[in-house]
């Protein structure tokens, strides 16, 4: 049977799909907590006939569920995190809650997960034709600010692998070559002495002075890191709301990225030093306490050609009218300056011949078009990070794109959350479906592929070391970030 029949398993059961992605946007749970989203995910991988184990590498909703058995063993990546606050109202045109101050699936994760598991479900198609090899899903949770997969790749779920492909919903569909900023996070406590701020000062020690000392201290810190490195923080203590009294608690959670893991590990090492400085400084005392971290994407090339080549063969989705005019709607909410075309984004990261294509492209009310691949990779590691990164470590991993949103749908916004259940949305999640699954097939096929996959994985990785997060470090939800 030729491998594109296989596909049909997903045309099957695109409505139970899509039931699922929707279901899973209604639960919108964030890092750590959704256990109802796995749990979904979980029910109908093992009614589909895989072995499910939940809970792995002790992390509470990252499950693993396979199928077939032996040689190649293939992993397909499912997330199913939402984000706090995002809540919105699904095909709205505008900003408006379904529930104020509730998550919502502002990253279409929701569809990432469900598509992963269509992808699972029609190489399943394939193995039970009598072909080797297994096909492991892994529910990753955790993706926003937890970095579930590296506490799974901490815990050697990949590392049998002998590869991992994953998608990402997008406004276009293209094959993600970009590295990604490997990351430290990490929550920084003052203690101090309280007093009255008037009537006894001399005796206080202001643990928010220290927190700000440091601030400070580490912005003096930007003019010295690379140009490429990044430090955000976000003051989750400021001591309480009284000024006459000498504050003796304040914290701040830290995020430090740079372009490789071992940058990120130095600079968050130079943020410590300037913590210790401002409690010295000021006499309080202070904790550091690493919350996670995440690695940076190692890209590989041949999984990428196969990714792209699937694409193309399976074909871009087609549009109605209708959803041509309701892409233009949202479209034109995005703010100036927020909404940057793909094109604007990617500009220092395309080949020229690219930027071409896309400019003579632009308009276009859906990017109904698959982004040509560059064989040439121009060193730039993409601005944001994502834990696929520590997966690339473990083992060859490669990831898609596909057009899930409008053109200009800003990230983690509320134009997302809207298109999330969009006919549009189930489309792109179902055409990264069949092509990762025609990819996944292939590599099944042609283990000369998976083995040319995996050199290009021992050079790239040469004389490279992974940090992984330390074994006393556990998963923590929002909430529990205090
Ligand atoms: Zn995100
Ligand atoms: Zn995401």
């Amino acid at each position: 049977m030729e491998l594109k029949q296989y596909l049909e398993a997903i045309d099957s059961k695109q409505e139970r799909i899509c039931r699922l992605s929707d279901e899973i946007w209604g639960y919108a749970e964030t890092a750590f907590s959704e256990t109802r989203s796995a749990k979904a995910l979980a029910d109908c991988l093992r009614e589909e006939g895989f072995a499910v184990e939940e809970s792995i590498c002790g992390v509470e909703t990252a499950f693993a569920a396979s199928f077939g058995s032996g040689r190649p063993r293939i992993g397909i990546l499912g997330e199913f995190d939402a984000l706090s606050g995002l809540s919105q109202k699904a095909g709205v045109v505008r900003k408006e809650a379904e529930t104020p101050g509730a998550s919502g699936h502002g990253c279409g994760h929701h569809l990432l997960g469900s598509g992963s598991l269509a992808a699972a479900l029609a190489v399943k198609a394939y193995l039970e034709d009598g072909h080797p090899g297994t096909v492991i899903y892994y529910g990753c949770p955790g993706e926003e600010g937890g970095s579930g997969k590296a506490f799974m790749a901490r815990g050697g779920a990949f590392s049998d692998l002998d590869c991992a492909i994953t998608w990402h919903p997008s406004t276009v569909n293209a094959v993600c070559k970009d590295s990604s900023l490997a990351n430290f996070q990490v929550l920084y406590s003052f203690r101090g002495i309280s007093a009255h701020a008037a009537g006894c000062p001399e005796m206080g020690r202001s643990a928010l002075d220290a927190l700000e000392l440091m601030n400070v201290g580490t912005n003096f810190l930007r003019e010295h890191m690379l140009d490429k490195a990044r430090v955000h923080y976000a003051i989750t203590d400021a001591g309480g709301y009284s000024p006459n009294v000498v504050q003796d608690s304040a914290k701040a959670v830290y995020l430090i990225r740079a372009p490789k893991v071992g940058q990120a590990h130095e600079l968050y090492q130079r943020v410590s030093k300037i913590a210790q400085g401002a409690a010295l400084m000021t006499e309080t005392e202070m904790e550091q306490q690493l919350i996670k971290s995440c690695a940076n994407m190692i890209s590989n090339r041949v999984l990428e050609k196969v990714l792209y080549q699937a694409m193309q063969d399976v074909g871009v989705p087609s549009y109605t009218e209708e959803e041509y005019e309701t892409a233009a709607a949202y479209t034109a909410t995005a703010p100036a300056g927020a909404g940057k075309t793909y094109e604007e984004l990617m500009e220092d990261h395309l080949i020229p011949e690219n930027v071409r294509f896309l400019k003579e492209r632009r308009g276009s009310r859906i990017y109904d078009f698959i982004v040509p691949y560059e064989e040439v990779h121009l060193v730039k590691p993409g601005s944001g990070s994502t834990d696929v990164g520590d997966v690339s470590w473990m083992c060859p991993t490669a990831q898609i794109n596909t057009a899930t949103w409008a053109p200009s749908t800003p990230g983690h916004s509320w134009q997302i959350v809207s298109q999330g259940k969009s006919s549009m949305a189930h489309k792109g999640m179902l055409f990264a479906a069949k092509a990762m699954a025609l990819a996944a097939m292939r590599l099944m096929e042609d283990t000369k592929l998976l083995e040319q996959a995996k050199q290009e994985y021992r050079e790239e990785l040469e004389g490279q070391t992974y940090i992984p997060i330390p074994d006393e470090v556990k998963p923590r939800a929002i909430s529990q970030i205090r």
